[in-house]
């Protein structure tokens, strides 16, 4: 199928991985729309709902928790400017070596309406080691150690915490698939297809395909423009044998 028949055959319903301005260090503002910027998009778009989940606090530019209420207020008037789209809060959660394996504690769950979670070059030893194994030559043995801890490390956050959504699994980090798969038909996280990553590609999500997962198909919009972009990401579950039922928030036109 070509990606304009895609459209012309399927929607996407729900959003649930979108950055704002909440997304920041100081002057460097990481997601570039306002909450009722993506919102307005969705809402143009025809979403019925959408997420929005900025980075967690141990990102580079995670949100700062005392902003939540600020959040919880811009949620609210973005609803009520556009009642035909149910808006959420959730957080994308950096998968670390802690507790819980998040940045975020158990208690910290109540401040959202759900976590998502997943790896990204938050400033830490282990992660350091990832961004050196993913962008320069290392061995065939380290890049394996390297495969082992992080495949142990999102088996930790997923079976110690109500994750919604495994986020962009396999990129920023090498992972065993099929452990992982199993972990999230076990936990029932949604494996995400991600339509701003390199992974999962075709050949990751054959792996998750083969075990009782769900999937979901995330924009991970930085700017609202690119808030509900789907086509791409539902092209690649179709190459990789995925039907459109297993993709929580397509469906037909
Ligand atoms: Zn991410
Ligand atoms: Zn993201």
């Amino acid at each position: 199928m070509t990606i304009q028949e895609i459209e012309e055959k399927y929607r996407i319903t729900a959003d649930y991985h979108t950055h704002s301005v909440y997304s920041r260090v100081g002057p460097y503002i990481h997601g570039k729309g306002t909450i009722l910027e993506n919102v307005k998009a969705a809402h143009e778009k025809g979403l019925s709902e959408l997420a929005i989940t900025d980075h967690g606090p141990a990102d580079f530019y995670g949100l700062d928790p005392k902003l939540i209420p600020q959040m919880r207020a811009d949620i609210e008037k973005a609803m009520k400017a556009y009642p035909d789209v149910k808006v959420y809060l959730g957080v994308e959660a950096d998968i670390v070596d802690s507790e819980n394996a998040l940045d975020i504690v158990s208690s910290d769950f109540e401040l959202f309406d759900f976590v998502n979670a997943g790896y990204h070059y938050v400033p830490s030893a282990h992660m350091m080691e990832n961004f050196r194994s993913f962008h320069l030559p290392v061995s065939a043995k380290e890049k394996e150690r390297l495969r082992k801890q992080n495949t142990l490390r999102i088996l930790k956050a997923l079976k110690n915490n109500k994750i919604k959504i495994l986020t962009h699994p396999g990129d920023k980090a090498y992972i065993d698939e099929k452990l992982v798969a199993m972990a999230c038909a076990e936990t029932g996280t949604l494996v995400e297809i991600n339509a701003r990553h390199k992974h999962p590609n075709a050949e990751d999500l054959k792996i998750y395909a083969a075990q009782d997962v769900k999937f979901v198909i995330s924009s991970d919009a930085h700017k609202p423009e690119n808030v509900g972009r789907y086509a791409r990401s539902l092209a690649l579950a179709f190459k990789a044998g995925i039907d459109a039922d297993r993709i929580v928030n397509i469906e037909e036109r």
